[in-house]
């Protein structure tokens, strides 16, 4: 039996993030054409503090530090509100990478990389990011990482080139995926290494320029180099080769949250396409709506979305219910499923704006450039697909290798 039913008291939660979401957020768009992150960070850090004297930041941090500890599901509904503005995530502090980074720190660090790390990114004094893509291997086979660890007495010397390290401009410290055990069996080689980025090891060589976009502070992706970079063996996250293991951690609940802001995204960018299909006349008192082409936009959107969220909140079910190994094949399925609703859905709205719709008078062309990623990032849609389909043929008798 699934629940779909929202309590009282999550419903209220909802709609006040939402008057937030539309007071604080919607106008601050409109301001921010041609203006870099790091110029509006000063408002959106004002809007922070608004958000933390209303009780609302930090919604999936445990309340003991000062989050809401809403549960995983709940978070979910709220990355939905919250993805209807681009700033959302980061006004509530729950923006990706942090957020991952906040949830492992809580999971497997240590009291003392706790008080250092982990309290300072859930007060939102701080930020992070996550340092394990490599441009010289293919990102979509992480066992297979050029960046190592090497053991010299207490310490550890970390050389490697990594890139799409997003939002490492400003960071105090990443996390690192290194190979500390190079002869382990392929998912205990590597391990996650906390590094401060004043280290002199840590050196910032570009901020990736994204479909014209560079970007800046926590918008932007950076291409990095850790050089003969020592940090105390004290910095490893986990036990020693669990890298992988921690990531998957990372990386389940992480998957239901982005496919929720991304269903937000979508729900804004379809309220949109009807306010202007009810509204744009084509000649007098014949607007956009009044044709089937348009209509046939919303309809399939409304479906698409529709579809989309049941899938979501199944997943969520099963792993709060079965765990997250058993619902790989939900997850995976949801990961590309969502993300190309997503796309349809805004390329609809697009098309419904007409020349408007490709300005940056409206956040659809903003979401259009920055989300075309979803299709990429935490797994491309093939990936998942492969991976999918091949555990469904192995019911069938076909053990088909991941090669
Ligand atoms: C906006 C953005 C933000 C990111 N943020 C981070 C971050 O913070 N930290 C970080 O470490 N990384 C980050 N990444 C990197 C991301 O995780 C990788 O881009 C992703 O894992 C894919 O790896 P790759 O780019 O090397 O593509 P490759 O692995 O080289 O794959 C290229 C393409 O090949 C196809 N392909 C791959 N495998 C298969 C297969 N088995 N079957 C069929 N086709 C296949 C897919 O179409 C894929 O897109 C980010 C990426 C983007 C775009």
């Amino acid at each position: 039996m699934y629940e779909f039913d929202i309590s009282p008291q999550t419903t209220d939660l909802l709609s006040r993030i939402r008057e937030v979401v539309e007071r604080e957020l919607h106008p601050l768009e409109q301001r921010i054409a041609g203006r870099t992150f790091t110029e509006i960070e000063p408002e959106l850090l004002q809007i922070r503090e608004r958000v933390k004297a209303a009780g609302l930041f930090a919604p999936q941090v445990p309340s003991e530090y000062g989050g809401l500890g809403l549960g995983f599901r709940e978070h979910g509904l709220v990355s939905e509100v919250l993805g209807r503005s681009p700033f959302g995530h980061f006004a509530f502090n729950c923006q990706a990478p942090d957020a991952g980074n906040m949830e492992i720190l809580h999971l497997f660090g240590t009291a003392e990389q706790k008080t250092r790390y982990l309290e300072p990114l859930a007060r939102g004094e701080i930020r992070s990011c996550f340092s394990m893509t490599e441009p010289e291997r293919a990102g979509s086979n992480p066992t297979w990482l050029e960046t190592r660890a090497v053991r010299d007495g207490d310490e550890y010397v970390i050389d490697g080139h990594k890139w799409f390290t997003t939002a490492a401009d400003g960071a105090a410290f990443a996390v690192v995926m290194a190979v500390t055990n190079p002869d382990a069996p392929l998912h205990a080689r590597a391990s996650m290494i906390l590094v401060p980025t004043d280290n002199p090891g840590f050196e910032h060589v570009r901020l990736i320029s994204i479909m014209g976009h560079t970007g800046s502070g926590w918008a932007s992706h950076s291409e990095v180099r850790y050089r003969s970079c020592r940090v105390p063996v004290s910095n490893r996250l986990g036990e020693e080769g669990a890298g992988f293991l921690i990531a998957q951690e990372r990386l389940g609940p992480g998957r239901i949250h982005h496919c929720m802001r991304w269903m937000g995204i979508a729900e804004r960018a379809f309220d949109m396409m009807c306010r202007y299909a009810a509204t744009r006349e084509l000649s007098p008192g014949k607007p956009l709506g009044t044709r089937q082409m348009i209509q046939d936009f919303i309809a399939e959107s409304r479906a698409e979305i529709d579809a989309a969220k049941l899938l979501i909140s199944h997943a969520a079910w099963k792993i709060d219910k079965h765990g997250q190994y058993e619902a790989r094949n939900e997850v995976s399925a949801i990961k590309f499923y969502a993300a190309n609703v997503l796309q349809r859905v805004l390329d609809r709205s697009i098309q419904t704006h007409g020349g408007l719709g490709v300005t940056d008078d409206t956040p659809l062309a903003s979401y259009w450039v920055h989300e075309r990623a979803a299709r990429i990032y935490d797994g491309p849609d093939e990936v998942h697909k492969a991976a999918l389909a091949r555990r469904i043929l192995r019911q069938h008798g076909l053990r088909v290798k991941n090669e």
